[in-house]
């Protein structure tokens, strides 16, 4: 569960990113944000895991601030949020299976991690994720020889083999075709549904969302105008 108790983030040249947003979101729900560009989906998406600090209120992770947490606490709360973006975010001169298992780090110190020993258990969980998103035959490929689409399940894939409970996906298909869209649409969708993964996706296009989401939240300047089930959510969003 994500609660957002009277969350406020003011960037540092004055703008409100967020004003007072209250919202809870439930596990296993798949959520779309909505809105124009410079409504705050993207300031919303970063406050959750913390990529930025907010400026006033509380976030909760299952029960857990993540506003009030430190060190340890919130790697642990951390590790359990799989980050996607529209740029990737890949290592790009690492192999797909590299970039994958980097979503092991949290679980082992940091020697081991710097070192790029990972036991066999994370190998074979980090290719049983890359053959869910259907993209194991590149697992020893460069990351920057695949395709946007393939690029984006690679990132899908870092998120599962990080087991995580939360996947947070800012934009992830701003930059593809409608055809690989779908794809990675699909798998976002899939995978919610076979392992109750929270998911929370920011898109620009109403109609997508509506395909995908089970509810909607509209963003207008940093306020929620809408909240609710996609049959209720109108195109002025
Ligand atoms: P969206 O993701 O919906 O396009 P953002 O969350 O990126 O919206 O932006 C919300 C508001 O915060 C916009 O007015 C934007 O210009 C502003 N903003 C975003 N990032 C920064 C920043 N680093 N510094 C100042 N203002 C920012
Ligand atoms: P997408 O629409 O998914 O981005 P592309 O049309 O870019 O797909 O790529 C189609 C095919 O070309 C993919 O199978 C991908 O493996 C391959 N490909 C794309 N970019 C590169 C690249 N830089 N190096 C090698 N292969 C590539």
């Amino acid at each position: 569960m994500i609660e957002f108790k009277n969350v406020t983030k003011v960037y540092q040249n004055g703008t409100k990113g967020l004003n007072d947003i209250n919202l809870t979101i439930h596990k296993g729900e798949f959520v779309v944000i909505v809105g124009l560009s410079g409504a705050g989906k993207s300031t919303l998406l970063r406050s959750i895991n913390r990529l930025h600090e907010i400026s006033d209120g509380e976030i909760l992770i299952n029960g857990k601030s993540i506003t009030a947490a430190k060190g340890s606490e919130l790697r642990r709360i951390r590790r359990d949020i799989g980050m996607i973006f529209q740029s990737f975010n890949l290592v790009k001169r690492s192999t797909v299976l590299k970039n994958v298992l980097s979503g092991r780090v949290g679980y082992h110190s940091t020697l081991r991690t710097v070192l790029g020993l990972f036991p066999k258990e994370d190998i074979q969980l980090a290719m049983k994720a890359l053959e869910r998103v259907n993209i194991l035959e590149k697992c020893y490929s460069r990351a920057d020889e695949l395709s946007g689409g393939q690029q984006q399940r690679v990132s899908i894939a870092r998120a599962l083999a990080q087991e995580a409970q939360i996947i947070l996906a800012d934009e992830p298909v701003a930059s593809l075709d409608p055809l690989t869209t779908k794809q990675v649409m699909d798998d976002l969708k899939r995978i919610n549904e076979e392992d109750g993964i929270t998911t929370i996706v920011n898109l620009h296009f109403i109609d997508l969302a509506r395909e995908y989401a089970t509810r909607i939240i509209g963003l207008r300047a940093g306020k929620v105008v809408f909240d609710g089930p996609v049959e209720e959510a109108t195109d002025e969003m």
